[in-house]
Protein backbone atom coordinates (compact mmCIF):
# COMPACT_ATOMS: atom_id res chain seq x y z
CA UNK A 1 0.00 0.00 0.00
CA UNK A 2 3.01 2.37 0.92
CA UNK A 3 5.47 3.30 -1.26
CA UNK A 4 7.29 5.45 1.80
CA UNK A 5 8.45 4.68 4.92
CA UNK A 6 7.99 7.08 7.91
CA UNK A 7 11.18 5.84 9.43
CA UNK A 8 13.25 7.07 6.33
CA UNK A 9 11.56 10.02 5.83
CA UNK A 10 12.77 10.67 9.47
CA UNK A 11 16.14 9.91 9.16
CA UNK A 12 16.49 11.57 5.70
CA UNK A 13 15.48 15.16 7.46
CA UNK A 14 18.17 17.43 7.48
CA UNK A 15 19.98 17.57 10.71
CA UNK A 16 19.91 20.52 12.44
CA UNK A 17 22.75 20.71 15.08
CA UNK A 18 23.11 23.22 17.70
CA UNK A 19 24.87 26.44 17.44
CA UNK A 20 28.24 25.46 18.58
CA UNK A 21 27.64 22.01 16.78
CA UNK A 22 25.61 20.18 19.24
CA UNK A 23 23.93 17.03 18.17
CA UNK A 24 20.75 18.65 19.63
CA UNK A 25 19.59 21.40 17.43
CA UNK A 26 19.37 24.81 19.93
CA UNK A 27 16.61 26.00 21.17
CA UNK A 28 15.52 29.71 19.37
CA UNK A 29 13.97 31.22 22.56
CA UNK A 30 13.56 34.53 21.25
CA UNK A 31 10.21 36.11 20.36
CA UNK A 32 11.53 38.37 17.72
CA UNK A 33 14.83 38.36 15.37
CA UNK A 34 16.86 41.57 14.90
CA UNK A 35 16.65 42.70 10.88
CA UNK A 36 20.05 44.10 9.70
CA UNK A 37 19.16 46.07 6.98
CA UNK A 38 16.21 48.90 7.77
CA UNK A 39 15.16 48.79 3.80
CA UNK A 40 14.09 45.13 4.08
CA UNK A 41 11.69 45.12 7.00
CA UNK A 42 8.61 45.39 4.62
CA UNK A 43 9.63 42.68 2.50
CA UNK A 44 10.19 40.94 5.59
CA UNK A 45 7.08 41.40 7.53
CA UNK A 46 5.51 40.99 4.04
CA UNK A 47 6.98 37.18 4.31
CA UNK A 48 8.80 37.88 1.16
CA UNK A 49 11.86 38.18 2.40
CA UNK A 50 12.79 35.20 5.21
CA UNK A 51 15.36 33.48 6.43
CA UNK A 52 15.89 31.25 3.31
CA UNK A 53 15.74 34.29 1.02
CA UNK A 54 18.29 37.12 2.09
CA UNK A 55 15.76 38.32 4.89
CA UNK A 56 15.16 36.64 8.40
CA UNK A 57 12.75 35.24 11.01
CA UNK A 58 10.58 38.18 12.73
CA UNK A 59 8.47 37.24 15.29
CA UNK A 60 7.75 34.39 16.91
CA UNK A 61 4.32 33.97 16.63
CA UNK A 62 4.61 33.93 13.19
CA UNK A 63 7.98 31.50 12.46
CA UNK A 64 10.24 30.38 15.07
CA UNK A 65 13.27 28.13 13.73
CA UNK A 66 12.71 25.52 16.16
CA UNK A 67 9.26 25.26 16.07
CA UNK A 68 9.90 25.28 12.08
CA UNK A 69 12.55 22.22 12.73
CA UNK A 70 9.80 20.24 14.70
CA UNK A 71 7.55 20.84 11.76
CA UNK A 72 10.04 19.49 9.34
CA UNK A 73 10.03 16.55 11.20
CA UNK A 74 6.23 16.08 11.03
CA UNK A 75 6.14 16.59 7.78
CA UNK A 76 8.53 13.78 7.11
CA UNK A 77 6.39 11.60 9.42
CA UNK A 78 3.31 11.91 7.86
CA UNK A 79 4.96 12.62 3.82
CA UNK A 80 3.76 16.22 3.39
CA UNK A 81 5.53 19.04 1.77
CA UNK A 82 5.46 21.12 5.22
CA UNK A 83 3.74 20.86 8.40
CA UNK A 84 3.52 23.54 11.62
CA UNK A 85 3.17 22.79 15.07
CA UNK A 86 0.25 24.52 17.43
CA UNK A 87 0.14 25.04 21.23
CA UNK A 88 -2.68 21.93 21.18
CA UNK A 89 -4.46 19.86 19.08
CA UNK A 90 -7.69 21.56 19.28
CA UNK A 91 -5.58 24.84 17.85
CA UNK A 92 -4.61 22.36 15.39
CA UNK A 93 -8.23 21.22 14.11
CA UNK A 94 -10.02 24.50 14.51
CA UNK A 95 -6.76 26.09 12.21
CA UNK A 96 -6.93 23.57 9.84
CA UNK A 97 -11.13 24.08 9.40
CA UNK A 98 -11.08 27.49 9.58
CA UNK A 99 -8.47 27.77 6.80
CA UNK A 100 -10.48 25.90 4.54
CA UNK A 101 -14.38 27.43 5.52
CA UNK A 102 -15.23 30.58 5.25
CA UNK A 103 -18.95 31.63 7.14
CA UNK A 104 -21.83 30.06 5.45
CA UNK A 105 -19.52 26.78 4.30
CA UNK A 106 -20.26 23.15 5.23
CA UNK A 107 -18.49 20.38 6.90
CA UNK A 108 -19.11 16.63 6.58
CA UNK A 109 -18.02 14.76 9.64
CA UNK A 110 -17.89 11.55 11.03
CA UNK A 111 -19.93 10.93 13.94
CA UNK A 112 -17.02 9.19 15.27
CA UNK A 113 -15.39 11.66 17.00
CA UNK A 114 -13.37 13.07 19.74
CA UNK A 115 -15.92 15.10 21.84
CA UNK A 116 -14.18 18.20 21.74
CA UNK A 117 -13.87 18.23 18.16
CA UNK A 118 -17.55 17.11 18.10
CA UNK A 119 -18.42 20.21 20.28
CA UNK A 120 -16.28 22.93 17.78
CA UNK A 121 -18.28 21.13 14.81
CA UNK A 122 -21.80 21.00 16.55
CA UNK A 123 -21.85 24.15 18.54
CA UNK A 124 -19.30 26.42 18.55
CA UNK A 125 -18.26 26.83 14.32
CA UNK A 126 -22.47 27.17 13.72
CA UNK A 127 -22.49 29.46 16.74
CA UNK A 128 -19.71 31.68 16.23
CA UNK A 129 -19.00 31.39 12.17
CA UNK A 130 -21.62 29.88 10.56
CA UNK A 131 -19.97 27.00 9.62
CA UNK A 132 -22.23 23.91 9.60
CA UNK A 133 -21.21 20.34 9.71
CA UNK A 134 -23.36 17.07 9.16
CA UNK A 135 -22.07 14.18 11.23
CA UNK A 136 -22.09 11.05 9.42
CA UNK A 137 -21.25 7.64 9.90
CA UNK A 138 -18.44 8.01 7.39
CA UNK A 139 -17.99 4.40 7.05
CA UNK A 140 -21.40 4.77 4.79
CA UNK A 141 -20.18 6.17 1.72
CA UNK A 142 -23.51 6.71 0.58
CA UNK A 143 -24.23 8.57 3.39
CA UNK A 144 -21.33 10.72 3.24
CA UNK A 145 -22.30 11.37 -0.70
CA UNK A 146 -26.03 12.21 0.52
CA UNK A 147 -24.49 14.55 3.08
CA UNK A 148 -22.56 16.46 0.36
CA UNK A 149 -23.34 20.26 -0.46
CA UNK A 150 -22.54 22.56 -2.88
CA UNK A 151 -20.99 24.77 -0.35
CA UNK A 152 -18.73 21.49 1.21
CA UNK A 153 -15.54 22.58 1.98
CA UNK A 154 -14.33 19.84 3.92
CA UNK A 155 -14.72 15.93 5.01
CA UNK A 156 -13.12 14.97 8.24
CA UNK A 157 -12.71 12.37 10.22
CA UNK A 158 -9.97 10.31 12.28
CA UNK A 159 -7.67 7.17 11.68
CA UNK A 160 -8.98 5.03 14.37
CA UNK A 161 -11.60 7.28 15.37
CA UNK A 162 -11.98 8.26 19.29
CA UNK A 163 -13.30 5.77 21.35
CA UNK A 164 -14.69 3.57 18.98
CA UNK A 165 -11.65 2.60 16.72
CA UNK A 166 -13.23 2.64 13.61
CA UNK A 167 -10.84 3.08 10.44
CA UNK A 168 -12.47 5.22 7.50
CA UNK A 169 -11.95 4.34 3.85
CA UNK A 170 -9.33 6.96 3.43
CA UNK A 171 -8.49 6.68 0.12
CA UNK A 172 -12.32 6.25 -0.93
CA UNK A 173 -12.99 9.44 0.99
CA UNK A 174 -9.79 11.43 -0.54
CA UNK A 175 -11.40 10.66 -4.24
CA UNK A 176 -14.81 11.93 -3.29
CA UNK A 177 -13.50 14.89 -1.40
CA UNK A 178 -11.54 15.69 -4.39
CA UNK A 179 -14.40 15.34 -6.94
CA UNK A 180 -16.55 17.25 -5.02
CA UNK A 181 -13.64 20.20 -4.90
CA UNK A 182 -13.62 20.01 -1.41
CA UNK A 183 -10.51 19.00 0.93
CA UNK A 184 -10.17 15.11 3.13
CA UNK A 185 -8.69 16.29 6.67
CA UNK A 186 -7.88 13.43 8.76
CA UNK A 187 -7.04 13.39 12.33
CA UNK A 188 -4.26 10.47 13.13
CA UNK A 189 -3.50 11.06 16.41
CA UNK A 190 -4.19 7.91 17.55
CA UNK A 191 -2.00 5.72 14.63
CA UNK A 192 1.06 8.06 13.75
CA UNK A 193 3.56 5.88 11.95
CA UNK A 194 0.92 3.26 12.04
CA UNK A 195 -1.09 5.10 9.20
CA UNK A 196 0.40 7.54 6.58
CA UNK A 197 -3.20 9.52 5.70
CA UNK A 198 -1.27 11.73 3.48
CA UNK A 199 -0.18 8.59 1.29
CA UNK A 200 -3.66 7.57 1.12
CA UNK A 201 -4.87 11.25 -0.26
CA UNK A 202 -5.60 12.84 2.48
CA UNK A 203 -5.19 16.29 2.14
CA UNK A 204 -4.38 17.91 5.71
CA UNK A 205 -2.82 15.95 8.56
CA UNK A 206 -3.38 16.87 12.08
CA UNK A 207 -2.56 15.90 14.84
CA UNK A 208 -2.41 16.04 18.99
CA UNK A 209 1.26 16.01 19.55
CA UNK A 210 -0.47 15.64 23.54
CA UNK A 211 -1.25 11.77 22.83
CA UNK A 212 1.51 9.15 21.70
CA UNK A 213 3.95 11.53 19.96
CA UNK A 214 4.38 13.32 23.05
CA UNK A 215 4.83 9.98 24.78
CA UNK A 216 5.04 11.28 28.56
CA UNK A 217 1.91 13.29 29.10
CA UNK A 218 3.76 16.69 29.88
CA UNK A 219 3.04 18.35 27.09
CA UNK A 220 0.39 19.47 25.17
CA UNK A 221 0.99 20.35 21.62
CA UNK A 222 -0.64 19.85 18.08
CA UNK A 223 0.73 19.63 14.42
CA UNK A 224 -0.89 20.49 10.86
CA UNK A 225 0.92 18.86 7.86
CA UNK A 226 0.00 20.21 4.34
CA UNK A 227 1.06 21.63 1.22
CA UNK A 228 3.32 24.81 1.51
CA UNK A 229 0.71 26.82 0.44
CA UNK A 230 -1.54 25.49 3.11
CA UNK A 231 1.04 26.21 5.62
CA UNK A 232 1.62 29.52 4.55
CA UNK A 233 -1.68 30.64 4.67
CA UNK A 234 -2.05 29.59 8.47
CA UNK A 235 0.42 32.49 8.32
CA UNK A 236 -1.54 35.32 6.58
CA UNK A 237 -1.15 38.90 7.47
CA UNK A 238 -5.11 39.40 7.56
CA UNK A 239 -6.59 35.80 7.62
CA UNK A 240 -4.24 33.19 9.11
CA UNK A 241 -6.06 31.27 11.63
CA UNK A 242 -2.94 30.77 13.70
CA UNK A 243 -1.23 34.15 12.83
CA UNK A 244 -4.27 35.61 14.32
CA UNK A 245 -6.02 33.85 16.59
CA UNK A 246 -2.37 32.49 17.89
CA UNK A 247 -2.31 28.76 19.29
CA UNK A 248 1.55 29.39 19.14
CA UNK A 249 4.02 26.47 20.28
CA UNK A 250 6.60 27.27 22.61
CA UNK A 251 10.26 26.88 21.08
CA UNK A 252 11.11 25.01 24.32
CA UNK A 253 8.53 22.88 23.95
CA UNK A 254 9.29 22.07 20.14
CA UNK A 255 12.37 21.29 21.29
CA UNK A 256 11.70 18.99 23.92
CA UNK A 257 9.17 17.02 21.23
CA UNK A 258 12.20 17.04 18.83
CA UNK A 259 13.85 14.96 20.77
CA UNK A 260 11.26 12.63 21.33
CA UNK A 261 10.29 11.84 16.85
CA UNK A 262 13.34 9.71 16.82
CA UNK A 263 12.10 7.16 19.39
CA UNK A 264 8.27 7.59 18.32
CA UNK A 265 8.40 4.24 15.60
CA UNK A 266 9.90 1.83 18.75
CA UNK A 267 7.26 3.40 21.01
CA UNK A 268 4.72 2.64 19.21
CA UNK A 269 5.63 -1.39 17.72
CA UNK A 270 5.57 -1.76 21.46
CA UNK A 271 2.61 0.02 22.32
CA UNK A 272 0.63 -1.72 19.36
CA UNK A 273 2.40 -5.55 20.12
CA UNK A 274 0.89 -5.47 23.55
CA UNK A 275 -2.50 -3.93 22.68
CA UNK A 276 -2.88 -7.20 20.73
CA UNK A 277 -1.35 -9.37 23.14
CA UNK A 278 -4.53 -7.74 25.52
CA UNK A 279 -6.79 -7.45 23.20
CA UNK A 280 -6.46 -11.20 21.93
CA UNK A 281 -6.65 -12.15 25.62
CA UNK A 282 -9.49 -10.31 26.26
CA UNK A 283 -11.23 -12.00 23.52
CA UNK A 284 -10.56 -15.41 24.65
CA UNK A 285 -12.34 -14.69 27.80
CA UNK A 286 -15.08 -14.00 25.93
CA UNK A 287 -15.30 -10.07 26.73
CA UNK A 288 -16.38 -7.90 24.10
CA UNK A 289 -13.64 -6.06 23.10
CA UNK A 290 -12.71 -3.55 20.17
CA UNK A 291 -9.42 -3.37 18.49
CA UNK A 292 -8.30 -3.35 14.87
CA UNK A 293 -6.05 -6.06 14.81
CA UNK A 294 -8.59 -8.68 15.44
CA UNK A 295 -10.61 -10.32 12.75
CA UNK A 296 -13.45 -9.55 14.89
CA UNK A 297 -13.15 -5.96 14.23
CA UNK A 298 -15.45 -4.37 11.75
CA UNK A 299 -12.94 -2.43 9.51
CA UNK A 300 -9.99 -5.45 10.45
CA UNK A 301 -9.66 -6.30 6.86
CA UNK A 302 -9.13 -2.39 6.20
CA UNK A 303 -6.92 -1.97 8.69
CA UNK A 304 -4.52 -4.98 7.32
CA UNK A 305 -4.60 -2.99 3.73
CA UNK A 306 -3.90 0.63 5.19
CA UNK A 307 -1.93 -0.13 8.69
CA UNK A 308 1.69 -0.84 8.25
CA UNK A 309 1.94 -4.17 9.60
CA UNK A 310 5.33 -3.58 11.55
CA UNK A 311 3.99 -1.35 13.28
CA UNK A 312 0.91 -3.11 14.01
CA UNK A 313 -2.63 -1.55 14.61
CA UNK A 314 -2.09 0.76 17.16
CA UNK A 315 -1.73 1.30 21.10
CA UNK A 316 -5.67 1.65 21.68
CA UNK A 317 -8.33 -0.67 22.59
CA UNK A 318 -11.65 -0.45 24.06
CA UNK A 319 -13.71 -2.82 26.22
CA UNK A 320 -17.45 -3.03 27.05
CA UNK A 321 -18.01 -3.64 30.31
CA UNK A 322 -21.49 -3.56 30.24
CA UNK A 323 -22.85 -0.66 32.42
CA UNK A 324 -21.17 2.52 33.73
CA UNK A 325 -21.01 1.15 37.29
CA UNK A 326 -19.20 -1.77 36.19
CA UNK A 327 -16.79 -0.01 34.14
CA UNK A 328 -16.21 2.27 37.53
CA UNK A 329 -15.37 -0.61 39.64
CA UNK A 330 -13.02 -2.46 36.84
CA UNK A 331 -10.96 0.50 36.67
CA UNK A 332 -11.14 1.02 39.80
CA UNK A 333 -9.42 -2.67 40.93
CA UNK A 334 -7.43 -2.09 38.16
CA UNK A 335 -5.69 1.08 39.22
CA UNK A 336 -5.95 0.52 42.70
CA UNK A 337 -5.43 -3.16 43.43
CA UNK A 338 -3.78 -4.54 40.44
CA UNK A 339 -1.46 -1.57 39.71
CA UNK A 340 -2.20 -2.12 36.23
CA UNK A 341 -2.53 1.53 34.62
CA UNK A 342 -4.02 4.47 35.84
CA UNK A 343 -7.50 5.97 35.77
CA UNK A 344 -7.14 9.21 33.41
CA UNK A 345 -8.14 10.51 29.85
CA UNK A 346 -5.68 10.96 27.19
CA UNK A 347 -3.31 8.24 25.59
CA UNK A 348 -0.08 7.59 24.09
CA UNK A 349 1.72 7.82 27.54
CA UNK A 350 4.08 5.30 28.84
CA UNK A 351 1.82 3.07 31.10
CA UNK A 352 -1.39 2.47 30.80
CA UNK A 353 -4.64 4.96 30.71
CA UNK A 354 -8.49 4.15 31.25
CA UNK A 355 -10.69 5.92 30.80
CA UNK A 356 -14.56 5.58 30.54
CA UNK A 357 -15.48 7.38 27.41
CA UNK A 358 -19.14 8.24 27.26
CA UNK A 359 -18.62 9.93 30.83
CA UNK A 360 -15.33 11.56 30.12
CA UNK A 361 -13.85 12.03 26.74
CA UNK A 362 -17.04 11.92 24.67
CA UNK A 363 -19.41 13.35 27.02
CA UNK A 364 -19.57 16.33 24.90
CA UNK A 365 -21.92 13.74 22.35
CA UNK A 366 -25.72 13.79 23.18
CA UNK A 367 -27.40 10.89 24.25
CA UNK A 368 -28.86 9.88 20.44
CA UNK A 369 -25.34 11.03 19.08
CA UNK A 370 -23.39 9.02 21.31
CA UNK A 371 -25.50 6.14 20.32
CA UNK A 372 -24.91 6.66 16.36
CA UNK A 373 -21.59 7.09 17.26
CA UNK A 374 -21.59 3.31 19.04
CA UNK A 375 -20.15 4.46 22.44
CA UNK A 376 -21.99 2.05 25.07
CA UNK A 377 -22.00 3.40 28.89
CA UNK A 378 -19.63 0.60 30.10
CA UNK A 379 -17.36 1.52 27.25
CA UNK A 380 -13.58 1.69 28.36
CA UNK A 381 -10.91 2.74 26.71
CA UNK A 382 -7.61 1.28 27.22
CA UNK A 383 -4.61 2.80 25.95
CA UNK A 384 -1.92 0.35 26.22
CA UNK A 385 1.49 1.49 27.98
CA UNK A 386 4.55 -0.37 28.00
CA UNK A 387 6.26 -0.48 31.23
CA UNK A 388 6.46 -3.95 33.44
CA UNK A 389 6.74 -7.23 31.25
CA UNK A 390 3.73 -8.37 29.68
CA UNK A 391 3.18 -11.36 31.59
CA UNK A 392 2.99 -9.54 34.95
CA UNK A 393 0.17 -6.89 33.04
CA UNK A 394 -1.18 -9.74 31.90
CA UNK A 395 -1.53 -11.36 35.54
CA UNK A 396 -2.77 -7.99 36.75
CA UNK A 397 -5.42 -7.94 34.26
CA UNK A 398 -7.15 -11.65 34.84
CA UNK A 399 -6.97 -11.20 38.57
CA UNK A 400 -8.77 -7.86 38.36
CA UNK A 401 -11.33 -9.45 35.87
CA UNK A 402 -11.67 -12.25 38.14
CA UNK A 403 -12.31 -9.60 41.35
CA UNK A 404 -14.93 -7.58 39.54
CA UNK A 405 -17.18 -10.87 38.20
CA UNK A 406 -16.63 -10.24 34.86
CA UNK A 407 -14.65 -13.99 34.19
N1 LIG B 1 -7.83 14.70 18.51
C1 LIG B 1 -8.04 13.57 19.19
C2 LIG B 1 -8.30 12.30 18.43
C3 LIG B 1 -8.00 13.56 20.59
O1 LIG B 1 -8.19 12.41 21.25
C4 LIG B 1 -7.75 14.79 21.26
C5 LIG B 1 -7.70 14.86 22.74
O2 LIG B 1 -8.02 13.93 23.45
C6 LIG B 1 -7.56 15.95 20.51
C7 LIG B 1 -7.60 15.87 19.14
C8 LIG B 1 -7.32 17.27 21.18
O3 LIG B 1 -5.98 17.41 21.48
P1 LIG B 1 -5.38 18.43 22.57
O4 LIG B 1 -5.85 17.97 23.90
O5 LIG B 1 -3.90 18.31 22.36
O6 LIG B 1 -5.90 19.78 22.21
Amino acid sequence: MYQRDPVRSLAETRHEFGEHGGVNMSVEASTTFTVMQPNTMPEIFAGAKGPDKGGCYLYGRHFNPTVFNLGRQLAALEGTRAAYCTASGMAAISAALLTCCNAGDHIVASNAIYGGTYALLHDFLPAKANITTTLVDINDEAAVTRALKPETRVIYCETLSNPTLRLPDIPGLAALAQRHGARLIVDNTFAPVVVSPADLGADVVVHSMTKFIGGASDIIAGAICADEAFITQLMDLQLGALMLLGPTMDPRVAFELSTRMPHLPLRITEHSARALRIAELLEQLGLKVVYPGLASHPDHARARCLCRPEYGFGGVLAIDAGSQDKANELMACLQNEQAFGYMAVSLGYHDTLMSCSGSSTSSELSAVDKAAAGIAPGQIRISVGYTGAIEQRIEQLEAALRTVGMV
